[in-house]
């Protein structure tokens, strides 16, 4: 693995290229149309492609369908005077772009939506594929310790400025500002058109025109799986819990009662109510279900990690008694203490616990007084608990209720759930069952992910499998 050099980092070091003179300052994915010639011009009789959406799917589609049939004319139609714009923002500007999938034994727990197709997109493309790929197209890459994969650059511009200099070298024409309403109607001038649009808006308003499921019109791909948002935070209104605001707990459960949505990890107190990772997993999982009540629900948190309620009872009655004389207050847990063989600490239960430093295995000691506070037992001494007080607290510690009252207040949904239904896409190409030669990749289809580089993943091995689409067609 090797740094980019600084003459990779800018694709654009000379004029050479059609349009240039329009963006030779810039690069295009700042506020600069490209002003390319139309994809008609003097072309003669080569097959056309038109991609709508500059986003990752979008590039990543345009630049392997042009590797796979290098004579093709590609064009991507972007309504925005800037492309792969989401890509630049994402995973904190580093782009987690992919994972190695190490942690992931069912691609249900990654993909609450789409698990069946990717597995079976995953032998055209897999996650291995891409790293492979980027590497070979001059992105080195990182594998953090959690599986999630970084440009080693750590700087998302890697990928920007690999995908320019790909679309440069290929003579892929970009149309900025050009919002395509209906992509049918471009078949009428390509051979093939493409969509990769990305998420949907959920005020009903489909960017490519197609009507919303409410009106009951259209069919297949016509009628898109309802759209809601998904990785979201939960804004829960109680002042003591936000009052903890940047507690993290390294390894929670949390659950929404009479449901199987559930989910575990990290889990941050905010100072609108919770996120971190354990959150954004359990808002994908319970996307739909909590669009349906309207973002209001309760919720169940376990801060031990550990699902077992006795093994955490048996562990506090332990502690409790090694702890006769001592408040409640001054215990930390789980505890320091050796653990006898039934009595393990809790969070050693939990993922990460080995290695990681003592202060990592506690329950913090502010999230302890706020939860023997609300138990009602604050200020006791341990061998005033009795048998009572050790069941109220396992079940304060195992399932602490709280209220969802909203997701968080500054949108930050990071993607769609729902989409074009996938049974109106054929499995190996994702060409339109109803219309031959329309295809789709990328975040417009019913897939989502959950965070950790398992949505652009999606990106690319959609797109790659529509560019593979495209190819066959041509040869067929
Ligand atoms: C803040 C944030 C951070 C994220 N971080 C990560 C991460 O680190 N790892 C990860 O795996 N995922 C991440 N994601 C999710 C990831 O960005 C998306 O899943 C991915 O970008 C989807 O790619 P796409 O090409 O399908 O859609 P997009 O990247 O959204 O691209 C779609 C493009 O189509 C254009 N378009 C839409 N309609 C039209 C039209 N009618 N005509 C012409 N153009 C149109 C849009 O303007 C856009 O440029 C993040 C998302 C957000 C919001």
């Amino acid at each position: 693995m090797k740094h980019l050099n600084e003459q990779n980092r800018d694709p654009f070091p000379t004029s050479s290229v059609e349009g240039e003179e329009h963006h030779s300052a810039r690069s295009p994915y700042t506020n600069t149309p490209h002003n390319l010639p139309s994809p008609s011009t003097g072309e003669g009789a080569r097959k056309k492609v038109g991609i709508v959406g500059g986003g990752a799917a979008g590039f990543f589609l345009a630049i392997n369908v042009k590797e796979l049939v290098p004579e093709l004319d590609v064009t991507i139609f972007e309504r925005q005077r800037k492309v792969l714009a989401k890509v630049e923002i994402s995973g904190g500007g580093r782009c987690n772009c992919t994972n190695t999938f190490a942690d992931v034994t069912d691609l249900k727990q990654v993909y609450p939506r789409g698990a069946n197709l990717l597995k079976r997109l995953f032998k055209q493309f897999s996650p291995a594929d891409a790293f492979q790929w980027f590497e070979t197209h001059g992105v080195p890459l990182t594998i953090q310790e959690d599986q999630c994969v970084f440009p080693e650059a750590q700087d998302s511009h890697a990928i920007i400025d690999c995908f320019l200099r790909e679309a440069r070298r290929h003579n892929i024409h970009i149309q900025l500002g050009t919002k395509i309403e209906e992509p049918t109607t471009l078949l009428q001038d390509f051979d093939f058109v493409a969509v990769t649009t990305g998420g949907m808006p959920t005020n009903g308003t489909h960017p490519t025109g197609l009507p919303s499921p409410s009106t009951g019109e259209g069919s297949g791909e016509n009628v898109w799986e309802r759209v809601c948002p998904s990785l979201f935070t939960f804004t829960i209104p109680d002042p003591t819990l936000t009052a903890l605001q940047g507690l993290v707990v390294n390894d929670a459960i949390v659950h929404i009662p009479a449901t199987s949505f559930r989910s575990q990890g990290p889990l941050l107190i905010t100072h609108w109510g919770m996120s971190g990772p354990a959150i954004l997993k359990l808002s994908s999982y319970a996307a739909r279900h909590l669009a349906e009540q309207h973002y209001q629900s309760p919720l169940l948190v376990n801060w031990t990690g550990n699902s077992n309620m006795e093994e955490v009872r048996q562990h506090l009655l332990y502690t409790i008694k090694q702890n006769a004389h001592k408040l409640i207050d001054n215990l930390r847990l789980p505890l320091t203490h050796t653990p006898t063989p039934r009595t393990v600490p809790l969070a050693l239960h939990g993922r990460g616990g080995r290695g990681e430093g003592l202060e990592s295995l506690l329950l913090p000691s502010r999230l302890w007084a706020y939860l023997l506070s609300k138990a009602g037992l604050q200020g006791k001494r341990c061998s005033e608990l009795g048998k009572k007080g050790i069941n109220r607290l396992t079940d304060q510690l195992c399932n602490d209720t709280y209220t969802i009252a909203g997701r968080s207040p500054y949108k930050d949904e990071f993607v769609t759930c729902g989409g074009i239904p996938l049974d109106s896409v054929d499995k190996t190409t994702l060409e339109s069952k109803t219309t031959p030669h329309l295809f789709y990749a990328g975040e417009v289809l019913d897939i989502d992910g959950v965070t950790g580089g398992f949505n652009f993943q999606a990106a690319w091995t959609t797109a790659y499998a529509v560019a593979r689409g495209i190819a066959a067609k041509l040869e067929a």
